[in-house]
Protein backbone atom coordinates (compact mmCIF):
# COMPACT_ATOMS: atom_id res chain seq x y z
CA UNK A 1 0.00 0.00 0.00
CA UNK A 2 0.96 3.43 -0.76
CA UNK A 3 1.73 5.77 2.15
CA UNK A 4 -0.65 8.20 3.92
CA UNK A 5 1.47 10.99 2.86
CA UNK A 6 1.23 10.25 -1.06
CA UNK A 7 -2.51 10.94 -0.58
CA UNK A 8 -2.58 14.33 0.98
CA UNK A 9 0.53 16.15 -0.24
CA UNK A 10 0.96 18.60 -3.10
CA UNK A 11 -1.20 21.31 -3.72
CA UNK A 12 -5.01 21.05 -5.47
CA UNK A 13 -6.28 24.46 -6.13
CA UNK A 14 -3.96 25.96 -8.30
CA UNK A 15 -6.16 27.82 -11.08
CA UNK A 16 -10.05 28.46 -11.67
CA UNK A 17 -10.33 24.96 -13.51
CA UNK A 18 -9.65 23.04 -10.48
CA UNK A 19 -11.10 25.30 -8.16
CA UNK A 20 -14.17 25.35 -9.63
CA UNK A 21 -13.83 21.36 -10.68
CA UNK A 22 -13.49 20.18 -7.21
CA UNK A 23 -16.76 21.99 -6.47
CA UNK A 24 -18.62 20.53 -8.70
CA UNK A 25 -16.89 17.05 -8.20
CA UNK A 26 -18.31 17.48 -4.21
CA UNK A 27 -21.67 18.38 -5.61
CA UNK A 28 -21.63 15.40 -7.94
CA UNK A 29 -20.41 12.87 -4.66
CA UNK A 30 -23.20 14.24 -2.57
CA UNK A 31 -25.83 13.33 -5.12
CA UNK A 32 -26.86 16.49 -6.98
CA UNK A 33 -28.65 16.43 -10.11
CA UNK A 34 -28.72 19.93 -10.06
CA UNK A 35 -25.50 22.09 -10.23
CA UNK A 36 -25.26 25.45 -11.26
CA UNK A 37 -22.10 27.35 -11.07
CA UNK A 38 -22.04 30.91 -11.36
CA UNK A 39 -18.78 32.75 -12.73
CA UNK A 40 -18.03 36.83 -11.81
CA UNK A 41 -15.75 38.58 -13.42
CA UNK A 42 -14.37 35.14 -15.16
CA UNK A 43 -14.06 33.92 -11.53
CA UNK A 44 -11.56 36.48 -10.34
CA UNK A 45 -14.54 38.12 -8.33
CA UNK A 46 -15.92 34.62 -7.42
CA UNK A 47 -17.34 31.67 -8.19
CA UNK A 48 -19.94 29.95 -6.91
CA UNK A 49 -21.57 26.58 -7.29
CA UNK A 50 -24.91 25.60 -5.90
CA UNK A 51 -26.55 22.34 -5.87
CA UNK A 52 -29.39 19.90 -4.56
CA UNK A 53 -27.59 17.34 -3.38
CA UNK A 54 -27.51 15.78 0.65
CA UNK A 55 -25.94 19.10 2.07
CA UNK A 56 -23.76 19.08 4.85
CA UNK A 57 -24.82 17.39 8.60
CA UNK A 58 -24.73 19.97 11.13
CA UNK A 59 -21.67 17.34 12.89
CA UNK A 60 -19.55 17.96 10.05
CA UNK A 61 -19.45 21.88 10.02
CA UNK A 62 -15.96 21.75 12.11
CA UNK A 63 -14.50 19.07 10.08
CA UNK A 64 -15.11 19.97 6.12
CA UNK A 65 -13.03 22.73 5.38
CA UNK A 66 -9.55 20.77 7.95
CA UNK A 67 -6.62 19.61 5.76
CA UNK A 68 -7.18 15.56 4.72
CA UNK A 69 -11.22 15.56 5.89
CA UNK A 70 -13.49 13.68 4.00
CA UNK A 71 -16.41 11.84 4.56
CA UNK A 72 -15.55 9.06 1.73
CA UNK A 73 -13.33 7.13 2.43
CA UNK A 74 -13.84 4.77 5.29
CA UNK A 75 -10.41 2.54 5.58
CA UNK A 76 -7.51 2.81 3.63
CA UNK A 77 -7.90 0.13 1.58
CA UNK A 78 -10.91 2.10 -0.42
CA UNK A 79 -8.70 4.02 -1.95
CA UNK A 80 -8.60 1.32 -4.25
CA UNK A 81 -11.87 1.04 -5.24
CA UNK A 82 -12.78 4.60 -5.13
CA UNK A 83 -16.15 5.31 -6.83
CA UNK A 84 -16.28 8.89 -5.73
CA UNK A 85 -15.00 11.91 -7.82
CA UNK A 86 -13.03 13.21 -4.11
CA UNK A 87 -11.23 11.18 -1.59
CA UNK A 88 -8.27 13.31 -0.38
CA UNK A 89 -10.04 15.36 1.92
CA UNK A 90 -8.07 18.50 0.48
CA UNK A 91 -10.24 20.82 -1.76
CA UNK A 92 -12.12 22.65 0.44
CA UNK A 93 -9.14 23.10 2.97
CA UNK A 94 -7.16 24.06 0.04
CA UNK A 95 -9.86 27.05 -1.25
CA UNK A 96 -9.74 28.12 2.45
CA UNK A 97 -5.77 28.71 2.16
CA UNK A 98 -6.45 30.56 -1.28
CA UNK A 99 -9.99 32.45 -0.85
CA UNK A 100 -12.78 33.13 1.50
CA UNK A 101 -15.23 30.51 1.48
CA UNK A 102 -18.72 30.81 2.87
CA UNK A 103 -21.15 27.78 2.25
CA UNK A 104 -24.42 27.55 2.97
CA UNK A 105 -26.19 24.03 3.15
CA UNK A 106 -29.35 22.36 4.31
CA UNK A 107 -30.87 18.43 4.96
CA UNK A 108 -33.61 17.37 4.18
CA UNK A 109 -34.37 16.56 7.43
CA UNK A 110 -33.86 20.62 8.38
CA UNK A 111 -34.83 22.13 5.30
CA UNK A 112 -36.17 24.95 4.41
CA UNK A 113 -34.00 25.74 7.41
CA UNK A 114 -30.55 26.12 6.90
CA UNK A 115 -27.12 27.46 7.66
CA UNK A 116 -24.42 29.80 6.49
CA UNK A 117 -21.14 29.15 7.74
CA UNK A 118 -17.90 30.92 7.23
CA UNK A 119 -14.53 29.26 6.99
CA UNK A 120 -10.96 30.80 8.14
CA UNK A 121 -8.10 30.53 6.47
CA UNK A 122 -6.93 27.42 8.14
CA UNK A 123 -10.51 26.03 7.84
CA UNK A 124 -11.60 26.51 10.83
CA UNK A 125 -15.62 27.09 11.50
CA UNK A 126 -15.18 31.13 11.97
CA UNK A 127 -19.00 31.58 11.79
CA UNK A 128 -22.32 30.10 11.62
CA UNK A 129 -25.84 31.44 10.98
CA UNK A 130 -28.99 30.35 10.16
CA UNK A 131 -30.48 30.88 6.82
CA UNK A 132 -32.85 29.30 4.72
CA UNK A 133 -33.11 27.08 1.47
CA UNK A 134 -34.02 23.76 0.37
CA UNK A 135 -31.54 20.67 0.61
CA UNK A 136 -28.05 20.71 -0.55
CA UNK A 137 -25.15 23.16 -0.80
CA UNK A 138 -23.86 26.38 -2.13
CA UNK A 139 -19.99 27.15 -1.74
CA UNK A 140 -18.86 31.06 -2.71
CA UNK A 141 -15.97 31.46 -3.13
CA UNK A 142 -14.84 34.78 -3.72
CA UNK A 143 -11.52 37.07 -3.89
CA UNK A 144 -9.56 33.77 -5.21
CA UNK A 145 -5.65 33.68 -4.78
CA UNK A 146 -5.58 37.38 -2.36
CA UNK A 147 -2.80 36.37 -0.45
CA UNK A 148 -0.59 34.93 -3.61
CA UNK A 149 0.01 38.07 -5.35
CA UNK A 150 1.82 36.52 -8.34
CA UNK A 151 -1.20 34.41 -9.16
CA UNK A 152 -3.87 37.26 -8.61
CA UNK A 153 -2.01 39.48 -10.81
CA UNK A 154 -1.76 36.44 -13.46
CA UNK A 155 -5.33 35.54 -13.62
CA UNK A 156 -6.35 39.24 -13.72
CA UNK A 157 -4.11 39.81 -16.78
CA UNK A 158 -5.54 36.13 -18.34
CA UNK A 159 -9.36 36.51 -16.47
CA UNK A 160 -10.50 35.53 -19.84
CA UNK A 161 -8.37 32.91 -20.97
CA UNK A 162 -8.20 30.95 -17.53
CA UNK A 163 -12.16 31.02 -17.53
CA UNK A 164 -12.44 29.48 -20.93
CA UNK A 165 -10.28 26.69 -19.66
CA UNK A 166 -12.23 26.12 -16.69
CA UNK A 167 -15.48 25.80 -19.05
CA UNK A 168 -14.06 23.49 -21.28
CA UNK A 169 -12.93 21.55 -17.67
CA UNK A 170 -16.34 21.45 -17.07
CA UNK A 171 -17.81 20.56 -20.04
CA UNK A 172 -16.14 17.45 -19.54
CA UNK A 173 -18.18 16.84 -16.82
CA UNK A 174 -21.49 18.02 -18.42
CA UNK A 175 -20.31 15.76 -21.06
CA UNK A 176 -20.33 12.59 -19.52
CA UNK A 177 -22.50 13.08 -16.27
CA UNK A 178 -26.26 11.74 -17.41
CA UNK A 179 -29.02 12.71 -15.66
CA UNK A 180 -27.52 16.03 -14.68
CA UNK A 181 -28.77 19.69 -15.44
CA UNK A 182 -25.67 21.50 -15.16
CA UNK A 183 -25.62 25.38 -16.06
CA UNK A 184 -22.30 27.18 -16.02
CA UNK A 185 -22.87 30.91 -16.01
CA UNK A 186 -20.80 34.02 -16.16
CA UNK A 187 -21.79 37.20 -14.97
CA UNK A 188 -19.78 40.28 -15.92
CA UNK A 189 -18.83 43.28 -13.93
CA UNK A 190 -21.84 45.48 -14.93
CA UNK A 191 -23.82 42.16 -14.02
CA UNK A 192 -25.11 40.91 -17.31
CA UNK A 193 -25.50 37.31 -17.53
CA UNK A 194 -24.60 34.98 -20.15
CA UNK A 195 -25.04 31.09 -20.23
CA UNK A 196 -21.77 29.72 -21.31
CA UNK A 197 -23.13 25.84 -20.67
CA UNK A 198 -26.52 24.09 -20.26
CA UNK A 199 -27.05 20.18 -20.09
CA UNK A 200 -31.27 19.45 -19.50
CA UNK A 201 -31.03 16.17 -16.96
CA UNK A 202 -31.35 14.09 -19.99
CA UNK A 203 -30.01 10.34 -19.20
CA UNK A 204 -28.86 9.92 -22.80
CA UNK A 205 -25.01 10.41 -23.24
CA UNK A 206 -26.98 11.85 -26.84
CA UNK A 207 -28.14 14.53 -25.41
CA UNK A 208 -25.67 15.80 -23.27
CA UNK A 209 -23.20 15.87 -26.46
CA UNK A 210 -26.16 18.10 -28.14
CA UNK A 211 -26.36 20.64 -25.62
CA UNK A 212 -22.56 20.55 -25.16
CA UNK A 213 -21.36 20.69 -29.03
CA UNK A 214 -24.59 21.63 -30.69
CA UNK A 215 -26.09 20.10 -33.63
CA UNK A 216 -23.28 20.98 -35.79
CA UNK A 217 -20.86 19.85 -33.57
CA UNK A 218 -22.78 16.52 -33.45
CA UNK A 219 -22.77 16.08 -37.39
CA UNK A 220 -20.11 13.24 -38.07
CA UNK A 221 -19.69 11.70 -34.74
CA UNK A 222 -20.16 7.90 -34.61
CA UNK A 223 -21.52 6.47 -31.56
CA UNK A 224 -19.20 3.85 -30.30
CA UNK A 225 -20.49 0.71 -27.95
CA UNK A 226 -18.01 -2.61 -27.51
CA UNK A 227 -16.37 -4.54 -25.30
CA UNK A 228 -12.94 -5.60 -25.57
CA UNK A 229 -11.24 -8.81 -23.78
CA UNK A 230 -7.39 -7.49 -22.62
CA UNK A 231 -6.33 -10.41 -20.92
CA UNK A 232 -7.57 -12.52 -23.99
CA UNK A 233 -6.80 -10.98 -26.33
CA UNK A 234 -3.22 -10.33 -24.93
CA UNK A 235 -2.76 -13.35 -23.15
CA UNK A 236 -2.22 -11.52 -20.41
CA UNK A 237 -1.87 -14.09 -16.64
CA UNK A 238 -3.52 -14.45 -13.48
CA UNK A 239 -6.09 -11.34 -14.53
CA UNK A 240 -9.29 -11.39 -16.33
CA UNK A 241 -9.36 -7.56 -17.72
CA UNK A 242 -12.42 -6.33 -19.70
CA UNK A 243 -13.02 -3.05 -21.15
CA UNK A 244 -16.36 -1.59 -22.42
CA UNK A 245 -15.99 1.19 -24.80
CA UNK A 246 -18.59 4.29 -25.13
CA UNK A 247 -18.98 7.07 -26.37
CA UNK A 248 -18.04 8.93 -29.81
CA UNK A 249 -15.56 9.22 -32.40
CA UNK A 250 -15.15 11.25 -35.80
CA UNK A 251 -16.53 9.32 -38.94
CA UNK A 252 -15.06 9.52 -42.32
CA UNK A 253 -17.87 11.96 -43.25
CA UNK A 254 -16.01 14.03 -40.34
CA UNK A 255 -14.87 17.25 -42.06
CA UNK A 256 -11.67 16.98 -44.27
CA UNK A 257 -8.51 18.42 -42.12
CA UNK A 258 -10.98 19.42 -39.92
CA UNK A 259 -9.05 19.87 -36.28
CA UNK A 260 -10.91 18.79 -33.01
CA UNK A 261 -7.74 19.00 -30.63
CA UNK A 262 -10.13 20.93 -27.72
CA UNK A 263 -12.57 18.03 -28.70
CA UNK A 264 -10.89 14.91 -27.13
CA UNK A 265 -12.40 14.24 -24.05
CA UNK A 266 -11.55 10.71 -21.98
CA UNK A 267 -13.04 9.06 -19.16
CA UNK A 268 -12.16 6.49 -17.18
CA UNK A 269 -15.35 4.95 -15.29
CA UNK A 270 -17.24 8.44 -15.64
CA UNK A 271 -14.43 10.20 -14.70
CA UNK A 272 -13.06 12.75 -16.52
CA UNK A 273 -8.83 12.46 -17.08
CA UNK A 274 -5.88 12.82 -19.17
CA UNK A 275 -4.91 9.93 -21.47
CA UNK A 276 -2.62 11.82 -24.13
CA UNK A 277 -1.58 8.48 -24.99
CA UNK A 278 -4.53 7.17 -26.15
CA UNK A 279 -5.22 10.50 -27.85
CA UNK A 280 -2.26 9.67 -29.99
CA UNK A 281 -2.77 6.17 -30.68
CA UNK A 282 -6.74 7.07 -32.01
CA UNK A 283 -4.96 9.97 -34.02
CA UNK A 284 -2.73 7.58 -35.42
CA UNK A 285 -5.39 5.72 -36.71
CA UNK A 286 -7.40 8.40 -38.30
CA UNK A 287 -4.00 9.56 -40.48
CA UNK A 288 -3.97 5.98 -41.90
CA UNK A 289 -7.00 7.44 -43.03
CA UNK A 290 -5.19 10.14 -44.76
CA UNK A 291 -8.24 12.90 -44.90
CA UNK A 292 -8.45 13.30 -41.26
CA UNK A 293 -6.61 15.19 -39.36
CA UNK A 294 -7.68 15.51 -35.24
CA UNK A 295 -10.76 13.67 -34.66
CA UNK A 296 -13.40 14.48 -31.84
CA UNK A 297 -13.22 12.20 -29.40
CA UNK A 298 -15.52 11.16 -26.27
CA UNK A 299 -14.53 7.75 -24.77
CA UNK A 300 -15.71 6.38 -21.29
CA UNK A 301 -13.51 3.16 -20.51
CA UNK A 302 -15.27 1.20 -18.52
CA UNK A 303 -13.06 -1.36 -16.03
CA UNK A 304 -12.80 -3.01 -12.80
CA UNK A 305 -11.39 -0.02 -10.31
CA UNK A 306 -8.51 -3.05 -9.24
CA UNK A 307 -6.86 -2.38 -12.94
CA UNK A 308 -6.85 1.58 -12.22
CA UNK A 309 -4.97 4.32 -9.84
CA UNK A 310 -6.35 7.60 -9.42
CA UNK A 311 -4.13 8.44 -7.14
CA UNK A 312 -1.29 9.71 -8.89
CA UNK A 313 -1.78 13.36 -9.08
CA UNK A 314 -3.36 16.12 -6.17
CA UNK A 315 -5.80 16.47 -9.19
CA UNK A 316 -6.97 13.05 -10.16
CA UNK A 317 -6.86 13.71 -13.51
CA UNK A 318 -3.73 11.95 -14.31
CA UNK A 319 -3.96 8.12 -13.62
CA UNK A 320 -2.82 4.61 -14.06
CA UNK A 321 -4.24 1.92 -16.17
CA UNK A 322 -2.64 -1.36 -15.19
CA UNK A 323 -1.75 -2.84 -19.32
CA UNK A 324 -1.81 0.16 -20.67
CA UNK A 325 -0.21 -0.61 -23.57
CA UNK A 326 -2.44 -3.34 -24.17
CA UNK A 327 -5.84 -1.31 -24.29
CA UNK A 328 -4.07 0.84 -26.82
CA UNK A 329 -3.31 -2.06 -28.67
CA UNK A 330 -6.48 -3.48 -28.03
CA UNK A 331 -8.39 0.27 -28.91
CA UNK A 332 -6.29 0.56 -32.04
CA UNK A 333 -6.93 -2.60 -33.95
CA UNK A 334 -10.88 -2.15 -33.07
CA UNK A 335 -10.92 1.45 -33.91
CA UNK A 336 -9.17 0.94 -37.55
CA UNK A 337 -12.18 -1.81 -37.95
CA UNK A 338 -14.55 0.24 -37.68
CA UNK A 339 -13.05 3.08 -39.72
CA UNK A 340 -12.51 0.61 -42.33
CA UNK A 341 -16.30 -0.62 -42.17
CA UNK A 342 -17.08 2.49 -43.10
CA UNK A 343 -17.75 3.92 -46.56
CA UNK A 344 -15.13 6.32 -47.63
P1 LIG B 1 -13.22 15.15 -0.57
O1 LIG B 1 -14.15 15.49 -1.69
O2 LIG B 1 -11.95 14.55 -1.07
O3 LIG B 1 -13.88 14.33 0.50
P2 LIG B 1 -13.26 17.99 -0.03
O4 LIG B 1 -12.29 18.89 0.65
O5 LIG B 1 -13.56 18.27 -1.47
O6 LIG B 1 -12.75 16.50 0.13
O7 LIG B 1 -14.63 18.01 0.78
C1 LIG B 1 -14.60 17.69 2.16
C2 LIG B 1 -15.94 17.13 2.63
O8 LIG B 1 -16.94 18.16 2.62
C3 LIG B 1 -16.51 16.04 1.75
O9 LIG B 1 -15.97 14.76 2.08
C4 LIG B 1 -18.00 16.14 2.06
O10 LIG B 1 -18.29 15.44 3.24
C5 LIG B 1 -18.21 17.62 2.35
N1 LIG B 1 -18.74 18.36 1.17
C6 LIG B 1 -18.07 19.22 0.38
N2 LIG B 1 -18.86 19.74 -0.58
C7 LIG B 1 -20.09 19.19 -0.41
C8 LIG B 1 -21.35 19.33 -1.08
N3 LIG B 1 -21.50 20.11 -2.16
N4 LIG B 1 -22.40 18.60 -0.60
C9 LIG B 1 -22.26 17.79 0.48
N5 LIG B 1 -21.10 17.63 1.16
C10 LIG B 1 -20.02 18.32 0.73
MG1 LIG C 1 -13.89 16.92 -3.09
Amino acid sequence: TADVHNITSGQVIIDLSTASKELLENSLDAGATQVTITFKNHGIDSIEVSDNGTGIDEEDFDGICMKHYTSKLRTFEDVANVRTLGFRGEALSSLCAVARVDITTSTKSIQPRAYKLEYDHHGRLKSKQTASRNCGTTVLISDIFRNLPVRKTDLVKNGRREFQKAVTLLQSYALIKVGLRLVVQHVDSRGRKGIMLATSGSKQLRSNVLSVFGANGMAGLEPIDFRLNISARFKLKACDMLLSVHGYLSNCSFGKGRSATDRQFWFVNGRPVKLQQFSKAITDVYKTFNHLQCPVILLDLELDPQFIDVNVTPDKRTIFLHNEAAIIEALKERVTEIFSSQDI
